[in-house]
């Protein structure tokens, strides 16, 4: 198994203001599955997502990623494991506005020895006549693919996307799945998406639920829709 939570939890707020926000988690990921976290607004699902990122601690419970607890890891070696493993996409793109699209995707690439080439991810994700122009010239469909490149320079193992989707419209968010459904096939990369579209669930191979805190819903979609 790729992705092994176990009895998570996660609360935030000290004494009376305390709000159980993970109650206890126990979940499972194969390896190459596009995995999509459902819920509605509060639910969790971004508590969860960074939880398995490692950008935050659980109260308690363990996080297994291809083999290893990174519950267990100190900050330094977490820090390594984030960076070497792990590719991150969020709902507003996080690009950085002085630097062209090639240039922003560009900015990870040293940072691992397996990253693949930048000619490669601009041709895969179709940004091949835009690689020359600022975030602030493109679209938010072509702005979020540059940022999917950028996450996808390092190779990831996993690859966490919160809300991807959430600022495009069903034309780009279509597109921005076909291409999901592309890496994951090409490079058998895992994906965990954080979304409120059921669409999008019905294109991932996995569709957890979460309701207050908890999974009230985990299954494998034998037939997924395709978005290409
Ligand atoms: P979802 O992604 O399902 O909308 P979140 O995980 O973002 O849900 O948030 C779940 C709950 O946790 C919300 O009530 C939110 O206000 C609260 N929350 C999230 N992050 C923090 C934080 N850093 N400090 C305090 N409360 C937080
Ligand atoms: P999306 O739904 O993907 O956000 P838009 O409707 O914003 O797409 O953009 C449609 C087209 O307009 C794109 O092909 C893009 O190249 C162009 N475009 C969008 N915003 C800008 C901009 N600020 N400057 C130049 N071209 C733009």
């Amino acid at each position: 198994m790729f992705i092994k939570v176990k009895n998570l939890k996660k609360s935030y707020g000290e004494k009376e203001n305390r709000m159980v926000i993970i109650n206890d988690i126990n979940l499972n990921v194969e390896k190459g599955r596009i995995c999509t976290i459902l819920g509605p607004s509060g639910s969790g699902k971004s508590t969860l997502l960074n939880l398995i990122g490692g950008l935050e601690e659980p109260d308690s419970g363990s996080i297994e990623i291809d083999g290893i607890d990174i519950t267990e890891l100190n900050s330094k070696k977490l820090a390594l494991f984030r960076r070497n493993k792990l590719g991150f996409v969020f709902q507003f793109y996080n690009l950085i506005p002085n630097l062209t699209v090639r240039e922003n995707i560009e900015v990870c690439e040293y940072l691992s020895k397996d990253s693949l080439k930048v000619d490669e991810l601009i041709g895969t994700l179709g940004l091949e006549d835009h690689q020359k122009k600022f975030p602030r010239q493109i679209s938010g469909g072509q702005q979020q693919r540059t940022a999917l490149a950028r996450a996808l320079s390092k190779n990831p193992a996993l690859l966490l996307c919160d809300e991807p989707t959430g600022a495009l419209d069903y034309k780009s968010s279509k597109e921005l799945l076909a291409l999901l459904e592309q890496i994951n096939k090409k490079y058998n990369t895992t994906i965990l998406i954080v979304t409120h579209n059921n669409a999008i669930a019905n294109m991932s191979h996995q569709v957890i639920n979460l309701r207050d805190g908890l999974v009230s819903e985990n299954y494998v979609n034998e037939k997924p829709v395709q978005a290409a």
